[in-house]
């Protein structure tokens, strides 16, 4: 005991003595420390996915909450989120439809915008179980090289396609992966997600819950949400199993069709 305090007491006046030997490695660990935040920042800015979910209240009417009020959510206004999200670098926009899609009118000038102006690829998830001739033909007026219709596994064949369709719509399914495994996403911190009121969450396995929610797309750029270290970009491992809320995700799906891109 008597030994450890001298020794803790030399160590104490080089310390004083030679500050600078001390403060060495100090500086480095607070160097490394600042780097690892960099790192993780850096990484955090990478964004390549924006995943929105679509209803009838959602990107066709929108809703805003301004001083306690609804407000709509405008289709220029999704143009931003496009534009920011693709200024981060997001690359792939998914779509989750929780309404047919031929009554969400605004949706298709926004996928037409992120095509043309940024060249994303749009991925349309139905998560209903069919597709009217009236949906596809909004469909068939994408750019279809750069088009994806994402459907559950047993959904897959009661889209009925013409021969002419088949040829030229490419449908992948939306749930890649059994439910109830670890997912093999690209994670959460390579995404955006918007819900179908403008709210941010980490993904779209937690919507709705509180300890997710990174903001409103209103609150600020997407790019100061991504950034923000203090907001949750990571699932915890307790809940992250696949469900299928999961379905669509861009980051697991592009996990399994990278090859066809
Ligand atoms: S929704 Fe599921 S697959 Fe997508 S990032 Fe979250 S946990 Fe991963």
């Amino acid at each position: 005991m008597a030994k450890g305090n001298r020794v803790s007491e030399k160590k104490t006046t080089e310390g004083k003595q030679h500050g600078g030997v001390f403060h060495l490695p100090k500086t480095l660990k607070q160097k490394i420390r600042e780097c690892a935040r960099g790192e993780k920042a850096n990484s955090a800015s990478k964004v390549f996915f924006l995943w929105a979910c679509v209803t009838e209240k959602g990107l066709k009417q929108g809703v805003k909450k301004t001083k306690g009020k609804a407000k709509k959510l405008t289709k220029q206004e999704w143009l931003t989120v496009v534009d920011e999200a693709a200024s981060l670098g997001a690359n792939w926009f998914v779509l989750s439809f929780g309404a047919p899609l031929a009554e969400c009118g605004d949706i298709w000038d926004v996928c037409k915008w992120a095509q043309t102006a940024h060249g994303m690829m749009v991925g349309l998830h139905v998560k209903g179980s069919h597709l009217t001739r009236r949906d596809l033909s909004y469909i068939k007026a994408l750019d279809l090289r750069k088009t994806r219709i994402l459907a559950r596994k047993g959904a897959l064949r009661r889209i009925k396609l013409t021969g002419d369709e088949k040829e030229s719509l490419i449908v992948w399914t939306a749930n890649p992966q059994a439910e109830g495994e670890r997912p093999n996403c690209q994670g959460p911190s390579r995404m955006i997600f918007v819900n179908a009121n403008g709210e941010l969450y980490t993904c779209g396995l937690v919507e709705g819950k509180a300890e997710y929610r990174m903001g409103h797309v209103f609150d600020r750029k997407l790019g100061g949400i991504i950034s923000d270290l203090d907001l949750p970009h990571h699932v915890d491992e307790e809940i992250h199993y696949v469900t299928p809320e999961c379905d669509g995700c861009p980051a697991l799906i592009a996990n399994y069709f990278s090859e066809n891109l």
